[in-house]
Protein backbone atom coordinates (compact mmCIF):
# COMPACT_ATOMS: atom_id res chain seq x y z
CA UNK A 1 0.00 0.00 0.00
CA UNK A 2 1.42 3.24 -0.76
CA UNK A 3 0.39 6.17 1.12
CA UNK A 4 -1.50 8.40 -1.28
CA UNK A 5 -3.68 9.49 1.21
CA UNK A 6 -1.04 10.48 4.02
CA UNK A 7 -2.64 7.94 6.37
CA UNK A 8 0.29 8.10 8.38
CA UNK A 9 0.18 11.60 8.83
CA UNK A 10 -3.26 12.03 9.67
CA UNK A 11 -3.21 9.14 12.19
CA UNK A 12 -0.15 10.57 14.24
CA UNK A 13 -1.11 12.24 16.97
CA UNK A 14 -0.04 15.65 17.49
CA UNK A 15 0.49 15.38 21.26
CA UNK A 16 3.06 13.01 21.26
CA UNK A 17 4.05 12.16 17.35
CA UNK A 18 3.47 8.40 17.75
CA UNK A 19 0.84 6.58 15.76
CA UNK A 20 -2.40 7.35 17.31
CA UNK A 21 -2.65 5.14 20.16
CA UNK A 22 -6.26 4.14 21.95
CA UNK A 23 -7.23 7.36 20.25
CA UNK A 24 -10.24 9.53 21.93
CA UNK A 25 -11.51 12.35 19.78
CA UNK A 26 -12.78 15.70 22.20
CA UNK A 27 -15.37 18.11 21.33
CA UNK A 28 -13.46 20.52 20.04
CA UNK A 29 -12.98 17.65 16.64
CA UNK A 30 -9.57 16.94 17.29
CA UNK A 31 -8.46 13.12 18.06
CA UNK A 32 -5.61 12.53 20.50
CA UNK A 33 -4.37 9.39 22.10
CA UNK A 34 -5.88 8.49 25.32
CA UNK A 35 -2.57 8.60 27.55
CA UNK A 36 -1.84 12.16 26.31
CA UNK A 37 -5.03 13.04 27.59
CA UNK A 38 -5.80 15.36 29.92
CA UNK A 39 -3.12 17.41 30.32
CA UNK A 40 -4.76 18.95 33.59
CA UNK A 41 -4.25 22.81 34.31
CA UNK A 42 -2.03 23.42 36.88
CA UNK A 43 -4.47 26.38 38.57
CA UNK A 44 -7.31 24.07 38.39
CA UNK A 45 -7.83 21.25 41.44
CA UNK A 46 -11.33 20.08 39.22
CA UNK A 47 -10.74 17.18 37.17
CA UNK A 48 -13.13 17.96 34.57
CA UNK A 49 -11.11 21.37 33.16
CA UNK A 50 -8.23 20.81 31.22
CA UNK A 51 -5.62 22.04 28.71
CA UNK A 52 -6.24 20.79 25.26
CA UNK A 53 -3.52 18.73 24.67
CA UNK A 54 -3.43 20.13 20.71
CA UNK A 55 -1.48 22.64 20.88
CA UNK A 56 -3.32 24.87 18.20
CA UNK A 57 -6.64 24.14 19.21
CA UNK A 58 -8.76 27.45 19.37
CA UNK A 59 -11.74 25.74 20.86
CA UNK A 60 -12.61 27.90 24.37
CA UNK A 61 -14.15 25.30 25.86
CA UNK A 62 -13.88 21.51 25.87
CA UNK A 63 -16.81 19.21 27.22
CA UNK A 64 -17.10 15.55 28.56
CA UNK A 65 -13.56 15.85 30.56
CA UNK A 66 -12.08 12.56 31.35
CA UNK A 67 -14.73 9.84 30.56
CA UNK A 68 -14.27 9.78 26.97
CA UNK A 69 -13.70 6.20 25.39
CA UNK A 70 -11.77 5.00 22.27
CA UNK A 71 -12.87 6.19 19.26
CA UNK A 72 -14.56 3.40 17.74
CA UNK A 73 -13.62 4.73 13.73
CA UNK A 74 -10.21 6.07 14.11
CA UNK A 75 -9.44 2.80 16.57
CA UNK A 76 -10.16 0.93 12.81
CA UNK A 77 -8.32 3.58 11.24
CA UNK A 78 -4.99 2.56 13.27
CA UNK A 79 -5.37 -0.78 13.18
CA UNK A 80 -5.13 -0.98 9.28
CA UNK A 81 -2.40 1.14 9.26
CA UNK A 82 -0.41 -1.04 11.71
CA UNK A 83 -1.05 -4.25 9.86
CA UNK A 84 0.01 -2.41 6.38
CA UNK A 85 2.67 -0.19 8.22
CA UNK A 86 5.81 -1.86 6.72
CA UNK A 87 4.62 -1.01 3.53
CA UNK A 88 3.42 2.36 4.22
CA UNK A 89 6.87 3.57 4.85
CA UNK A 90 7.92 2.51 1.02
CA UNK A 91 9.08 4.96 -0.95
CA UNK A 92 5.83 5.12 -3.21
CA UNK A 93 6.52 3.74 -6.82
CA UNK A 94 6.28 6.16 -9.56
CA UNK A 95 3.47 5.52 -11.06
CA UNK A 96 1.43 4.98 -7.33
CA UNK A 97 -0.30 8.60 -7.71
CA UNK A 98 -1.88 7.80 -10.58
CA UNK A 99 -2.33 4.41 -10.19
CA UNK A 100 -5.95 3.82 -9.23
CA UNK A 101 -6.15 -0.20 -10.50
CA UNK A 102 -3.58 -0.77 -7.95
CA UNK A 103 -4.01 -2.83 -4.47
CA UNK A 104 -4.47 0.49 -2.94
CA UNK A 105 -7.73 1.05 -4.29
CA UNK A 106 -8.97 -2.12 -3.38
CA UNK A 107 -7.86 -2.01 0.07
CA UNK A 108 -9.39 1.28 0.41
CA UNK A 109 -12.46 0.38 -1.48
CA UNK A 110 -12.61 -2.47 1.46
CA UNK A 111 -11.31 -2.09 4.59
CA UNK A 112 -11.40 2.02 4.81
CA UNK A 113 -14.18 3.05 3.21
CA UNK A 114 -16.72 1.07 5.45
CA UNK A 115 -15.41 2.65 8.21
CA UNK A 116 -16.05 6.21 7.19
CA UNK A 117 -20.41 5.41 6.90
CA UNK A 118 -22.45 7.01 9.79
CA UNK A 119 -23.33 4.76 12.58
CA UNK A 120 -27.26 5.60 11.65
CA UNK A 121 -27.59 6.41 8.48
CA UNK A 122 -25.21 4.19 6.81
CA UNK A 123 -24.22 6.73 4.10
CA UNK A 124 -20.15 8.51 4.10
CA UNK A 125 -20.81 10.49 7.30
CA UNK A 126 -21.49 14.23 6.90
CA UNK A 127 -20.30 16.73 9.45
CA UNK A 128 -19.21 13.86 11.55
CA UNK A 129 -19.67 14.69 15.32
CA UNK A 130 -18.00 11.71 17.39
CA UNK A 131 -19.63 11.04 20.93
CA UNK A 132 -18.23 10.53 24.18
CA UNK A 133 -18.98 6.85 23.63
CA UNK A 134 -16.82 6.82 20.76
CA UNK A 135 -19.59 6.64 17.79
CA UNK A 136 -19.57 8.78 15.03
CA UNK A 137 -22.51 9.98 13.36
CA UNK A 138 -23.89 12.56 11.01
CA UNK A 139 -24.45 15.84 12.78
CA UNK A 140 -28.23 16.18 11.32
CA UNK A 141 -28.34 11.71 12.06
CA UNK A 142 -27.43 12.12 15.83
CA UNK A 143 -29.38 15.44 16.58
CA UNK A 144 -32.50 13.35 14.93
CA UNK A 145 -31.65 10.31 17.38
CA UNK A 146 -31.66 12.72 20.30
CA UNK A 147 -34.99 14.07 19.42
CA UNK A 148 -36.44 9.91 20.02
CA UNK A 149 -34.05 8.98 22.55
CA UNK A 150 -30.73 9.86 25.58
CA UNK A 151 -28.87 6.84 24.41
CA UNK A 152 -26.23 5.92 21.82
CA UNK A 153 -28.25 3.85 19.29
CA UNK A 154 -25.20 2.01 18.91
CA UNK A 155 -23.48 1.02 22.20
CA UNK A 156 -27.08 2.34 24.26
CA UNK A 157 -24.63 4.99 26.60
CA UNK A 158 -26.05 8.30 27.40
CA UNK A 159 -25.61 10.69 24.69
CA UNK A 160 -24.45 14.67 25.56
CA UNK A 161 -26.99 17.35 25.86
CA UNK A 162 -28.39 18.56 22.41
CA UNK A 163 -27.11 21.63 22.66
CA UNK A 164 -23.75 19.82 22.37
CA UNK A 165 -23.90 18.13 19.87
CA UNK A 166 -25.31 20.93 17.77
CA UNK A 167 -22.13 23.32 18.86
CA UNK A 168 -19.85 20.43 18.60
CA UNK A 169 -16.79 20.51 16.24
CA UNK A 170 -16.85 17.33 13.44
CA UNK A 171 -14.23 15.13 13.88
CA UNK A 172 -11.57 16.75 12.24
CA UNK A 173 -9.95 13.57 11.05
CA UNK A 174 -12.79 11.83 9.68
CA UNK A 175 -13.95 14.93 8.04
CA UNK A 176 -10.56 15.16 6.14
CA UNK A 177 -10.49 11.52 4.83
CA UNK A 178 -13.80 11.62 3.77
CA UNK A 179 -12.88 14.94 1.89
CA UNK A 180 -9.85 13.52 0.26
CA UNK A 181 -11.31 10.14 -0.72
CA UNK A 182 -14.46 12.20 -2.31
CA UNK A 183 -11.55 14.25 -4.08
CA UNK A 184 -10.82 11.18 -5.60
CA UNK A 185 -13.71 10.08 -6.47
CA UNK A 186 -13.33 6.86 -4.29
CA UNK A 187 -16.45 8.08 -2.24
CA UNK A 188 -19.63 9.52 -3.05
CA UNK A 189 -19.81 13.46 -3.18
CA UNK A 190 -22.70 13.49 -1.30
CA UNK A 191 -23.22 17.04 0.00
CA UNK A 192 -25.81 16.43 1.78
CA UNK A 193 -28.75 18.68 0.35
CA UNK A 194 -31.93 17.83 2.59
CA UNK A 195 -34.81 18.62 0.08
CA UNK A 196 -36.57 21.03 2.77
CA UNK A 197 -35.45 23.49 4.00
CA UNK A 198 -32.08 23.35 1.86
CA UNK A 199 -29.60 26.48 1.36
CA UNK A 200 -30.56 27.24 -2.04
CA UNK A 201 -34.37 27.22 -2.31
CA UNK A 202 -36.67 30.36 -0.85
CA UNK A 203 -39.91 28.71 -1.89
CA UNK A 204 -40.21 25.40 -0.26
CA UNK A 205 -42.87 22.68 -1.22
CA UNK A 206 -44.97 20.20 0.44
CA UNK A 207 -43.47 21.13 3.68
CA UNK A 208 -45.20 19.54 7.19
CA UNK A 209 -46.16 22.43 9.01
CA UNK A 210 -46.04 22.47 13.13
CA UNK A 211 -49.40 23.95 14.41
CA UNK A 212 -48.78 25.94 17.96
CA UNK A 213 -50.58 27.89 19.94
CA UNK A 214 -48.31 30.64 20.31
CA UNK A 215 -46.80 32.93 17.75
CA UNK A 216 -43.22 33.09 18.07
CA UNK A 217 -41.15 35.86 16.41
CA UNK A 218 -36.98 35.36 14.64
CA UNK A 219 -35.07 35.70 17.60
CA UNK A 220 -37.39 34.33 20.54
CA UNK A 221 -36.67 31.85 22.67
CA UNK A 222 -38.92 29.44 23.78
CA UNK A 223 -39.77 26.36 25.66
CA UNK A 224 -42.51 24.14 24.00
CA UNK A 225 -43.49 21.41 26.29
CA UNK A 226 -45.48 18.75 24.21
CA UNK A 227 -47.38 16.06 26.43
CA UNK A 228 -50.11 14.97 24.49
CA UNK A 229 -50.00 11.92 22.24
CA UNK A 230 -50.97 13.86 19.08
CA UNK A 231 -48.97 16.72 20.05
CA UNK A 232 -45.58 14.61 20.13
CA UNK A 233 -47.02 12.23 16.38
CA UNK A 234 -47.97 15.66 14.92
CA UNK A 235 -43.92 17.50 16.41
CA UNK A 236 -42.34 14.03 14.91
CA UNK A 237 -43.97 14.27 11.69
CA UNK A 238 -43.03 18.14 11.13
CA UNK A 239 -39.44 17.64 12.28
CA UNK A 240 -37.36 19.05 9.53
CA UNK A 241 -33.56 18.19 9.29
CA UNK A 242 -32.56 21.45 7.38
CA UNK A 243 -28.87 22.10 5.63
CA UNK A 244 -29.96 25.59 5.45
CA UNK A 245 -30.16 25.94 9.81
CA UNK A 246 -27.56 23.03 10.33
CA UNK A 247 -29.59 21.86 12.31
CA UNK A 248 -33.26 20.36 13.48
CA UNK A 249 -36.55 22.59 12.31
CA UNK A 250 -40.17 23.48 12.52
CA UNK A 251 -42.56 25.48 10.13
CA UNK A 252 -44.37 26.56 12.98
CA UNK A 253 -47.61 28.53 12.46
CA UNK A 254 -50.32 29.37 15.04
CA UNK A 255 -53.73 28.37 15.19
CA UNK A 256 -56.08 30.63 14.04
CA UNK A 257 -59.16 28.80 13.49
CA UNK A 258 -61.14 27.22 11.34
CA UNK A 259 -57.59 28.64 9.05
CA UNK A 260 -54.29 28.29 9.81
CA UNK A 261 -52.08 31.49 10.00
CA UNK A 262 -51.13 32.80 6.51
CA UNK A 263 -47.51 33.57 8.21
CA UNK A 264 -45.35 31.17 10.33
CA UNK A 265 -41.61 31.00 11.76
CA UNK A 266 -39.49 28.61 10.93
CA UNK A 267 -38.06 27.11 14.58
CA UNK A 268 -34.88 25.76 15.06
CA UNK A 269 -34.36 23.38 18.15
CA UNK A 270 -31.97 24.13 20.36
CA UNK A 271 -32.65 21.79 23.76
CA UNK A 272 -34.23 18.44 24.14
CA UNK A 273 -35.19 17.61 27.57
CA UNK A 274 -36.57 13.76 27.81
CA UNK A 275 -39.42 13.50 30.84
CA UNK A 276 -41.60 10.35 31.96
CA UNK A 277 -44.55 11.51 30.04
CA UNK A 278 -43.42 14.37 27.93
CA UNK A 279 -40.49 15.92 26.48
CA UNK A 280 -39.80 19.92 26.16
CA UNK A 281 -38.26 21.27 23.14
CA UNK A 282 -36.18 24.68 23.42
CA UNK A 283 -36.78 26.39 20.14
CA UNK A 284 -35.33 29.95 18.74
CA UNK A 285 -37.18 31.75 15.84
CA UNK A 286 -34.68 32.01 12.45
CA UNK A 287 -36.85 33.29 9.63
CA UNK A 288 -40.25 34.18 8.73
CA UNK A 289 -42.61 32.42 6.14
CA UNK A 290 -45.74 33.09 4.10
CA UNK A 291 -48.04 30.13 3.12
CA UNK A 292 -49.08 29.70 -0.77
CA UNK A 293 -51.46 27.03 -0.11
CA UNK A 294 -51.12 24.39 2.71
CA UNK A 295 -53.30 20.88 2.48
CA UNK A 296 -54.52 18.56 5.20
CA UNK A 297 -52.71 15.00 4.90
CA UNK A 298 -54.53 13.23 7.28
CA UNK A 299 -55.80 14.65 11.00
CA UNK A 300 -52.88 15.39 12.46
CA UNK A 301 -50.87 16.22 9.53
CA UNK A 302 -50.75 19.61 7.42
CA UNK A 303 -48.11 20.18 4.56
CA UNK A 304 -47.87 23.60 3.12
CA UNK A 305 -46.09 25.35 -0.16
CA UNK A 306 -44.17 28.69 1.42
CA UNK A 307 -41.83 31.00 0.83
CA UNK A 308 -39.18 32.25 3.35
CA UNK A 309 -38.88 35.71 3.79
CA UNK A 310 -35.28 35.78 4.35
CA UNK A 311 -34.83 39.56 5.73
CA UNK A 312 -31.74 40.23 3.17
CA UNK A 313 -34.21 39.90 0.82
CA UNK A 314 -36.89 41.62 2.43
CA UNK A 315 -35.12 45.06 2.27
CA UNK A 316 -35.77 45.44 -1.65
CA UNK A 317 -39.16 45.83 -0.39
CA UNK A 318 -38.98 48.52 1.68
CA UNK A 319 -37.77 51.58 -0.31
CA UNK A 320 -40.89 53.68 0.42
CA UNK A 321 -40.60 56.78 1.94
CA UNK A 322 -42.06 60.23 1.07
CA UNK A 323 -40.01 62.92 -0.55
CA UNK A 324 -37.16 60.56 -1.81
CA UNK A 325 -35.05 61.21 -4.65
CA UNK A 326 -36.14 59.68 -8.25
CA UNK A 327 -34.98 55.64 -8.32
CA UNK A 328 -35.15 55.93 -11.99
CA UNK A 329 -31.12 55.57 -11.86
CA UNK A 330 -28.68 53.56 -9.96
CA UNK A 331 -27.45 56.96 -8.03
CA UNK A 332 -31.02 57.80 -6.57
CA UNK A 333 -31.88 53.89 -5.84
CA UNK A 334 -28.65 53.79 -3.53
CA UNK A 335 -29.30 57.29 -2.25
CA UNK A 336 -33.19 55.73 -1.39
CA UNK A 337 -31.31 52.63 0.37
CA UNK A 338 -28.98 54.76 1.98
CA UNK A 339 -32.21 57.23 3.48
CA UNK A 340 -34.43 53.74 4.60
CA UNK A 341 -31.51 52.92 6.16
CA UNK A 342 -31.08 55.54 8.39
CA UNK A 343 -34.84 56.19 9.21
CA UNK A 344 -34.65 52.41 10.02
CA UNK A 345 -31.99 53.39 12.83
CA UNK A 346 -33.82 56.57 13.61
CA UNK A 347 -37.15 54.25 14.16
CA UNK A 348 -34.83 51.72 16.14
CA UNK A 349 -33.62 54.13 18.09
CA UNK A 350 -37.01 55.76 19.26
CA UNK A 351 -37.68 52.04 20.50
CA UNK A 352 -34.79 51.47 22.01
CA UNK A 353 -35.09 54.91 24.45
CA UNK A 354 -38.62 54.30 25.21
CA UNK A 355 -37.48 50.60 26.71
CA UNK A 356 -34.83 51.90 28.78
CA UNK A 357 -37.59 54.68 29.60
CA UNK A 358 -39.74 52.29 31.11
CA UNK A 359 -36.70 50.47 32.82
CA UNK A 360 -35.82 52.76 34.80
CA UNK A 361 -35.51 53.40 38.06
CA UNK A 362 -39.24 55.71 39.12
CA UNK A 363 -38.07 58.94 39.99
CA UNK A 364 -40.90 59.12 42.39
CA UNK A 365 -41.59 58.08 45.70
CA UNK A 366 -43.03 54.91 46.55
CA UNK A 367 -46.76 55.65 47.31
CA UNK A 368 -47.01 58.88 45.20
CA UNK A 369 -49.67 58.76 42.64
CA UNK A 370 -48.31 60.16 39.37
CA UNK A 371 -49.05 59.97 35.81
CA UNK A 372 -45.12 59.70 34.41
CA UNK A 373 -44.27 56.53 32.38
CA UNK A 374 -40.26 56.44 33.37
CA UNK A 375 -39.79 53.80 35.48
CA UNK A 376 -42.80 52.43 35.01
CA UNK A 377 -41.34 48.46 34.28
CA UNK A 378 -38.77 49.03 36.27
CA UNK A 379 -35.04 47.78 36.55
CA UNK A 380 -35.90 44.12 37.88
CA UNK A 381 -38.28 44.04 34.26
CA UNK A 382 -35.79 44.90 32.10
CA UNK A 383 -32.74 42.28 34.10
CA UNK A 384 -35.09 39.42 33.70
CA UNK A 385 -35.94 40.18 29.77
CA UNK A 386 -32.30 40.59 29.14
CA UNK A 387 -31.85 37.46 30.75
CA UNK A 388 -34.96 36.01 29.31
CA UNK A 389 -34.29 37.23 25.76
CA UNK A 390 -30.87 38.54 25.15
CA UNK A 391 -29.26 41.66 25.79
CA UNK A 392 -30.81 44.59 23.84
CA UNK A 393 -29.53 44.86 20.35
CA UNK A 394 -27.87 48.05 18.75
CA UNK A 395 -30.26 50.59 16.78
CA UNK A 396 -27.90 49.41 13.75
CA UNK A 397 -29.68 46.63 13.85
CA UNK A 398 -32.69 47.46 13.17
CA UNK A 399 -34.70 43.90 12.08
CA UNK A 400 -33.24 42.58 15.59
CA UNK A 401 -34.75 45.73 17.63
CA UNK A 402 -38.12 45.18 16.10
CA UNK A 403 -38.12 41.52 17.36
CA UNK A 404 -36.55 41.72 20.94
CA UNK A 405 -39.13 44.83 21.47
CA UNK A 406 -41.74 43.21 20.71
CA UNK A 407 -40.93 39.84 22.70
CA UNK A 408 -40.10 42.29 25.63
CA UNK A 409 -43.26 44.43 25.52
CA UNK A 410 -46.38 44.04 27.29
CA UNK A 411 -48.30 42.81 23.90
CA UNK A 412 -51.66 41.00 22.86
CA UNK A 413 -50.67 37.61 20.91
CA UNK A 414 -52.71 39.37 18.18
CA UNK A 415 -50.76 42.36 17.86
CA UNK A 416 -47.49 40.28 17.74
CA UNK A 417 -49.26 38.29 14.30
CA UNK A 418 -49.76 41.52 13.46
CA UNK A 419 -46.07 42.45 13.59
CA UNK A 420 -45.41 38.92 11.97
CA UNK A 421 -46.99 39.52 8.63
CA UNK A 422 -46.14 43.04 8.29
CA UNK A 423 -42.99 42.98 5.22
CA UNK A 424 -41.31 46.05 5.34
CA UNK A 425 -39.00 46.99 8.40
CA UNK A 426 -40.21 50.27 8.20
CA UNK A 427 -43.21 49.70 8.86
CA UNK A 428 -42.47 46.79 11.25
CA UNK A 429 -40.47 49.66 13.31
CA UNK A 430 -43.68 52.07 13.50
CA UNK A 431 -45.84 49.42 14.26
CA UNK A 432 -43.61 48.94 17.52
CA UNK A 433 -43.96 52.17 18.16
CA UNK A 434 -47.49 53.04 18.12
CA UNK A 435 -47.61 50.10 20.81
CA UNK A 436 -45.90 52.05 22.80
CA UNK A 437 -47.72 55.30 22.53
CA UNK A 438 -51.02 53.16 23.20
CA UNK A 439 -49.20 52.01 26.73
CA UNK A 440 -47.86 55.57 27.32
CA UNK A 441 -51.69 57.01 26.76
CA UNK A 442 -53.42 54.08 28.47
CA UNK A 443 -51.17 54.49 31.50
CA UNK A 444 -51.68 58.19 31.64
CA UNK A 445 -55.38 58.05 31.61
CA UNK A 446 -55.98 55.80 33.31
CA UNK A 447 -53.54 57.29 36.33
CA UNK A 448 -54.76 60.52 36.05
CA UNK A 449 -58.97 58.91 36.70
CA UNK A 450 -57.11 57.23 39.24
CA UNK A 451 -55.99 60.63 40.63
CA UNK A 452 -59.00 62.44 39.98
CA UNK A 453 -60.57 60.11 41.96
CA UNK A 454 -58.83 60.11 44.79
CA UNK A 455 -59.06 63.96 44.77
CA UNK A 456 -62.54 64.26 45.75
CA UNK A 457 -62.53 61.33 48.43
CA UNK A 458 -61.86 64.29 51.39
CA UNK A 459 -64.44 66.70 49.56
CA UNK A 460 -67.36 63.95 50.02
CA UNK A 461 -66.13 63.54 53.95
ZN1 LIG B 1 -9.01 21.07 21.79
ZN1 LIG C 1 -0.32 10.80 21.64
ZN1 LIG D 1 -25.92 9.75 9.07
ZN1 LIG E 1 -22.06 4.81 21.45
Amino acid sequence: MTDRFNFTQSLTCVACGDILADPITLSCGYTVCSHCFPVSSPTSVKKSVFRCPVPHCESATHLFGPELLADVTVTELTNILRKYLPNCSLPPSPCSEIDTTSNSTDFIATSVIPLLQCHSCTSPVVDPITTPCGHTYCRLCILQSKIDTDQCNTCYRPLPKFSNLLSQAPNHLISRLVKDFQLSGLLPCNTRETALLDSVHLQQNNVPLFISGKVILPGQSFRLPIYAPNHLRMFRDSLIPSSRYNGLCLAAVHRSRPQVAQFGTILQIIGVEHHKDAIIIDVVGVDRFKLDTHQEEDETTLVANFEILHEASIRQLSIEIPNSPSADDHLGLQKQHEQVSQYAVDLADTVLRFIQHLSQQSTMPAGVLHTQTAGLLGPLWFESMKALHGPMPSKLNPTAVCWWAAVVLPVAHTDLYLLLRTIPIIDRLELVISWMQNLQSQWERCRSSAIHAFSQVPQQL
